[in-house]
């Protein structure tokens, strides 16, 4: 694999398809039929960048089109997502935000009333649909859309402290999450409750007593290949070592995993001609692990970069970024809008978000240099916070609103410690009980202060999966 920053001889590449060497596997048939019709692809490309030089070009019209028309209106084949209807709306958000598109403030504000109905006021956290138990994967969904949308109905909709009873009741005493109570244990719980409790601005206290032990246990998930496996003693996975590397860098830990292996596992799942990343060793390219392996690379470095004391280590890509933004923009834009897995399959809102994620990667990882676009200029994307993937300026914003907030509610607790405060009325949980007895009212926060407060978190300038509250399907292991 190259490393030089310019685009692919396509047809100097063809040189990387799979040699069978005379033994025929069900494997090697798969490969060979996917490089072939990866090859039609493009071929056809280079046909017509003779006669057009702007090509590719990232539809953007119509993959917002597909969005907004998603937002509204699900066809049926997403009944079968119905526990993980968050998802459906932060996979929307989030590609919607790296294409630079805001949705109108009306539908913004039904899709937040959309997820408070999703939240569990007993519970805590957030579940897949309204009326059904909270979950970890719906979770983190929820608090990153609502992130994204950043206005303050938004970001008040997280109720803090419910969010951290739930975190505290799917937590084994070893540090390890469960995706709901009782349920199963795996790598994606850890990621999703760090990544959710740092969203919320969680004190350092509380984040010490909610994951002591987690990076040690996330450690034991590390496979003799290197990648991470969903629990110990599984599968090196794209998308478990892509939340088991997320995790341990808001975490630290990171000294408890071989990250020398880990790298050099991530980097060979970029396909040598298709160009996009595999999820696993000897499985076949699909477009969404463009995020979850193209973030896990920079999302390592700085591991390292961290450990070694050497942030030179962040100046160079260590995945051949041209060669991902030709896999996507070539063989996995749907021409009416949305993004695909691999020629041949449909469109879906999955695909769409971590596609059009892992291009966004792919341009600005070299955070030190100019946005590496393939193509015509209009293909750059915004950026996307490699660790939370959500625009960085929503993280921040989401962050600051939540330090301030909690800031407010000590000097409440102090007030009403003193006997003069008014802290008992002014709580999330009562604002949760009104709507419960049936008033719609979602009162401010008394004596918030708003001035500097964004209402809009995604104009930054600058697997889970649909496999989450479901279980994953087979082909989404891929
Ligand atoms: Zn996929």
């Amino acid at each position: 694999m190259t490393t030089d920053e310019t685009p692919r001889n396509l047809t100097a590449f063809k040189r990387y398809k799979t040699d069978e060497e005379g033994r025929k596997t069900f494997t090697s048939i798969e490969q060979i039929k996917t490089e072939a019709s990866i090859e039609r692809f493009y071929d056809r490309y280079e046909q017509l960048a003779v006669l057009d030089s702007s090509l590719p070009r990232l539809t953007r019209t119509e993959h917002a089109r597909y969005l907004e028309t998603s937002l509204e209106n699900l066809s049926t084949g997403y009944e079968c997502l119905d526990s993980s209807r968050p998802w459906l709306v932060y996979w929307i958000m989030n590609a919607a935000s790296v294409l630079g598109v805001r949705f109108n403030d009306g539908l913004l504000n039904r899709v937040v009333d959309f997820l408070i109905k999703c939240r569990s006021p007993e519970l805590g956290g957030f579940a897949g649909g309204p009326g059904q138990d909270p979950h970890l994967a719906p979770t983190y969904a929820a608090v990153n859309a609502l992130c994204i949308i950043g206005t303050e109905k938004a970001l008040n909709a997280i109720n803090r402290r419910t969010l951290k009873r739930f975190l505290a009741a799917v937590r084994e005493p070893n540090g390890a999450f469960r995706m709901h109570v009782g349920g199963e244990l795996d790598v994606r719980g850890a990621y999703c409750a760090i990544s959710s409790a740092k969203l919320a601005a969680f004190s350092a206290e509380d984040e010490a007593k909610l994951f002591e032990g987690t990076a040690s246990w996330i450690a034991e998930c590390q496979t003799y290949e290197g990648g991470f496996g969903g629990a110990p003693d599984l599968e090196a996975h794209g998308g478990y070592s892509f939340c088991a590397a997320a995790a341990l860098a808001i975490l630290g830990g990171e000294e408890k995993c071989n990250l020398p292996a880990l790298l050099r596992w991530a980097v060979n799942r970029q396909m040598a001609f298709e160009g996009g990343f595999q999820g696993r060793t000897n499985k076949l390219v699909d477009g969404c692990y463009s995020f979850w392996q193209g973030a896990l690379i920079p999302v390592i470095q700085s591991l390292m970069a961290r450990q070694q004391g050497r942030p030179e280590i962040m100046e160079t890509a260590l995945f051949n970024r041209f060669a991902l933004q030709e896999y996507v923009l070539i063989c996995c834009q749907r021409p009416s809008g949305g993004l695909i897995d691999k020629p041949g399959k449909p469109a879906d809102l999955y695909h769409t978000c971590y596609t059009l994620s892992g291009i966004s990667v792919a341009q600005h990882c070299e955070t030190s240099r100019p946005p590496l676009i393939f193509g015509h200029a209009d293909n750059e994307l915004l950026p996307t916070h490699p660790v939370h993937n959500i625009p960085p300026k929503a993280v921040l914003d989401a962050y600051k609103y939540f330090l301030k907030h909690e800031l407010i509610e000590a000097e409440h607790q102090e007030a009403f410690c003193n006997g003069n405060g008014t802290a008992t009325t002014t709580s999330q949980e009562d604002v949760e009980m009104k709507e419960r007895d049936g008033s719609r009212s979602r009162s401010e926060t008394p004596g918030r202060d708003t001035e500097s407060m964004s209402t809009d978190g995604t104009e930054s300038s600058t697997e889970l999966s649909s496999e989450t509250g479901s279980e994953r399907s087979s082909e989404e292991r891929s």
